[in-house]
């Protein structure tokens, strides 16, 4: 495969780009071997600067469902910045979202929009420590929450390439408020609610881990969670800003039938463009500012624009048969990578991944045993055939509405394939 125009575009970047990238895991850092720079893109196919063409299974890391330039977003995108990109004043498209996002999650009874999960995330945990009055954070190992300082704590995706699974830069004083045990292990819980239930302001979750390849949660362990947190007084927040929208219309709350207190939403609500959201109870949310002491602002939150591709994106979205088609495509996908000794396919709704070990793993440390070498093997293998996925083990893979069924077969076989030599 042809990549020196990417190769070039790749080593022009590093001189003026801090890693040659915006986010790490751009980099195929822990891949290590040829980049692939991206030209244009749509529907299903992403194009890179070699005239290289390949069916994207990361979709801008779960944001585009309806896959690339959908047309009813790109309409609403070009009609909202004739009439300006940003005004900071209020607009009736916020309300307009903010409703979309009410009626799909009701627990979600007052909203504030931001720019990014990361923000979302840091402003639920403000407001939770705000509401309670206490400081410390339960969240758990391999869940990724965003970049900011006290959840950077034995974090999935990018992270897991650190040393500690943390980063540099993180005061001891801060990562000390942050508590983090392992996924779906109910007796830890249960001891760090007994050793400390009363002093957690919140318990922060991705109630499907998509940041650490694709971890099921055991139901009982969320039901008991949800159970814990109400009897201690801590607040559970439900990070959704992979699942909003993509496990179900309401998410992985709606899937699962459980009502946190405070959810944090991103990635699909902006439609591709840059926003994202938290919300909840309403006596919780009367906290903020300005009806209340909580601060929390953002020049550009509730972007026009950004407001604009999340509503056309939701409209698509709330259309019957979506998520059952998007099941239906994953299906595909499950069928012929389903039983392939060496190799556990895990998937949820339009979310799946591969894992290179016998049984699916269950918390940050069974995925930490997967063969890293096998994962790059599938990975590159899977490039050189015309297939794009998200480059590291830690990450999710994600179906659109814009794959075909024809894009689905292929990918299928050649998955299966690649699958098969890489485990062996
Ligand atoms: C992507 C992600 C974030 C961070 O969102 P950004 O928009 O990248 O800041 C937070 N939580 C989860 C679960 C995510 O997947």
């Amino acid at each position: 495969m042809k990549l020196a125009n990417s190769v070039k575009a790749r080593d022009r970047a590093r001189r003026a780009l801090a890693g040659g990238v915006d986010s790490p895991v751009r980099a195929f850092g822990e891949v290590g071997r040829k980049p692939v720079f991206i030209k244009k893109a749509a529907g299903s196919r992403i194009t890179d600067l070699d005239g290289n063409s390949y069916v994207d299974f990361c979709n801008s890391w779960g944001a585009l469902i309806l896959g690339h330039a959908h047309p009813a977003v790109v309409k609403a995108v070009r009609e909202a910045a004739a009439r300006g990109t940003s005004y900071g004043c209020p607009t009736e498209a916020e309300t307009a979202l903010a409703e979309a996002v009410k009626k799909a999650v009701p627990s979600m009874e007052r909203v504030r929009f931001v720019s990014s999960g990361t923000e979302a995330v840091m402003s639920a945990v403000r407001l939770a420590r705000g509401f309670t009055g206490r400081d410390l954070v339960l969240k758990f190992d391999g869940c990724y929450h965003g970049h900011s300082d006290g959840l950077l704590v034995k974090a999935g995706s990018g992270v897991t390439g650190i040393v500690d699974a943390s980063s540099k830069g993180v005061p001891r004083d801060v990562a000390r408020n942050t508590l983090s045990i392992p996924y779906n292990d109910l007796p830890a819980l249960e001891r760090t609610f007994r050793k400390c239930g009363r002093r957690l302001a919140c318990v922060l979750i991705e109630p499907v881990a998509a940041n650490m390849g694709l971890v099921l949660p055991d139901r009982a362990w969320l039901a008991a969670l949800r159970g814990l947190t109400a009897k201690r007084g801590a607040l559970l927040i439900f990070d959704e800003v992979i699942t909003g929208f993509r496990l179900a219309y309401g998410g992985a709350q709606e899937y699962f039938g459980i009502r946190p207190d405070l959810t944090c939403l991103g990635k699909i609500i902006g439609g591709g463009l840059p926003a994202a959201a938290f919300g909840g109870r309403r006596d919780i949310m009367a906290l903020l500012a300005p009806d209340g002491p909580v601060y929390q602002a953002g020049t550009l939150s509730g972007n026009p624009l950004a407001m604009a591709a999340g509503l056309a994106a939701l409209r698509e979205l709330s259309k019957p048969g979506v998520y059952s088609g998007l099941a239906e495509r994953a299906g595909v996908i499950g069928k012929a990578l389903g039983d392939i000794p060496g190799v556990s396919f895990v998937s949820a709704g339009s979310m799946f991944c591969l894992f290179f070990r016998d049984q699916a793993p269950r918390d940050y440390a069974e995925v930490r045993e997967c063969g890293a070498a096998g994962f790059r093997r599938w990975f590159h293998a899977m490039l050189g055939k015309g297939f794009y996925l998200p480059p590291s083990q830690f990450e999710t893979s994600f179906v659109s509405l814009a794959h075909s069924a024809q894009d689905l077969a292929r990918f299928a076989a050649a998955a299966a394939g690649a699958a098969r030599g890489a485990a062996a």
